[in-house]
């Protein structure tokens, strides 16, 4: 499984089609469910991908299928994905490595007990099965060293997938559903016509369209900002690695709040530090600062500031804000967005993992990636039409959980798309909410 980069060839390209039902702009997770959804319906749908599909986040994350320690609005709609994933084998036709092997959240202290109690409470009011276990539970579950945590609470019923599988998957499934994906094809700007979204402006031409779904990832505030519209989305870079193969001592997912570790198909494991991720600033930050204050409150300790994001980021310095129809924007100059881990990662990784697993001491990491995070002040997403832009809808911002609930929203997107009812209280998701007055609660 090689990590997905502007190196990789592209799959899916052709010319463009001169009209389609719905057309996407970002071919991750959430644009792809959408299509999925759409075309189930009977559309015809275009996904334009300015890269390679499912180069960015959403085969860059830790494969994680959660409903633990999400906020309580989420938590339907992830109810919903869940039963997706477990379909997902039959409905794309091939192996993305689904395991429901479960999620164990690990604690050492009375601090970190509590914290991790309050995903105890919320699953039990949703009726999600979800078990405290003792340290002697734990120690029968995960081979590490002994009385090393002293509790831990285990949804049993959450999953994991590989997202380099699953990624490459859905889109050949969709591909063969009929959608028609387009890589290489950043998409500039927006056609409108009687004062509605009528089309997609790509480089290789324009599509016209019923309706449009941004679906951007971290690209999506800048994309919007060409017109204006305020999307108070940043990002943060998160470092990932994985381990050369292993004995295993868990078959899940689990987390403490240093380390977090999933087996992986391969008999490996994907680790990573869930106290350090890096956020650099410019132009959105300072614009932002008041809207983050409190998630960034609340992440104080774990996030670490950098001056400025790599040039061709969306947030760096001199990438431009503005750009014509007719010139290259800051989409295509960025094929895939691929940060450097994190210098330190490595010997972080393995000084924690032999610290809780002395039989994994000599531990090599075979690689290591990054991934930019893109989030919302509330860490929640919007899914919603967009304000004065008839015939736009956004769905973006998920805050590092979106992979897993990805397929669910797709469908609700369909719904939304057709305007029809979606069956779940969307309110929290409403694009408005950072400017109606509204007080920012940041989710767990
Ligand atoms: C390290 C890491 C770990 C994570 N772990 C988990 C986890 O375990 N579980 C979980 O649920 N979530 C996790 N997440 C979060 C999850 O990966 C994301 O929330 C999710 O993948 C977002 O999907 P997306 O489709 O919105 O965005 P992306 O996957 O980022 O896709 C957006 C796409 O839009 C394209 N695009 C943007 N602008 C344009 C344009 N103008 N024209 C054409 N194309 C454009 C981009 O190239 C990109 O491919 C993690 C994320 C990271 C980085």
């Amino acid at each position: 499984m090689n990590m997905i980069s502007a190196h990789t060839p592209a799959t899916y390209e052709g010319a463009l089609p001169a009209a389609v039902d719905f057309a996407i702009i970002g071919g991750g997770i959430i644009g792809l469910s959408a299509a999925l959804s759409l075309k189930e319906c009977g559309f015809s749908v275009a996904v334009l991908e300015k890269g390679r599909v499912g180069g960015e986040q959403s085969s860059r994350n830790w494969g994680w299928i959660r409903k633990l320690g999400r906020d309580a609005a989420e938590i339907p709609l992830m109810i919903r994905a869940g039963q997706l994933w477990q379909d997902m084998e039959t409905r794309v036709g091939a192996s993305i490595g689904y395991r429901e092997e479960g999620i164990i959240y690990l604690s050492r202290n009375d601090k970190e007990q509590a914290a991790r109690y309050r995903h105890f409470e919320t699953a039990q009011q949703f009726e999600i099965p979800v078990e405290r276990l003792s340290a002697a539970h734990v120690e029968q579950q995960i081979q590490g060293l002994p009385g090393y945590w002293r509790e831990g609470i285990k949804s049993p019923t959450d999953a994991r997938v590989e997202p380099l599988l699953a990624m490459p998957a859905i889109a050949r499934h969709a591909k063969s559903a009929g959608i028609i994906i387009r890589e290489n094809c950043a998409v500039r700007g927006l056609e409108k016509s009687a004062g509605k979204i009528s089309g997609v402006i790509c480089e290789a031409g324009t599509v016209r369209a019923g309706a449009v779904l941004l679906a951007g990832g971290s690209w999506t505030g800048l994309f919007l900002e060409r017109y204006g519209i305020r999307f108070p989305q940043l990002s943060v870079r998160a470092s990932v690695a994985r381990t050369r193969p292993l004995p295993s001592v868990y078959a899940g997912c689990a987390s403490d709040p240093a380390l977090a570790f999933r087996r992986e198909e391969n008999g490996g494991y994907v680790v990573a530090l869930t106290d350090h991720s890096d956020f650099f600033l410019g132009p959105s930050a300072f614009k932002n600062t008041r809207l983050f204050a409190k998630s960034a409150w609340g992440s104080r300790g774990s996030l670490y500031l950098k001056p400025a994001a790599p040039s061709g980021f969306p947030d760096a310095w001199t990438t431009r804000r503005t750009w014509r129809d007719d010139q290259t924007s800051p989409f295509e100059k960025n094929r895939v967005l691929s940060p450097a881990p994190w210098s330190g990662l490595v010997p972080q990784l393995q000084k924690r993992i032999a610290e809780r697993f002395p039989a994994l001491k000599d531990v090599e990491i075979a690689e290591a990636w990054a991934g930019m995070i893109d989030t919302m002040p509330d860490t929640v997403p919007t899914i919603d039409s967009v304000p004065g832009m008839e015939g736009l809808w956004v769905a973006s911002g998920f805050s590092g959980h979106g992979f897993g609930i990805g397929p669910a929203v797709g469908e609700v997107l369909a719904n939304l798309m057709q305007n029809r009812e979606t069956g779940y209280d969307l309110t929290r998701f409403r694009f408005n909410r950072f400017t109606d007055g509204s007080v920012i609660e940041p989710g767990p």
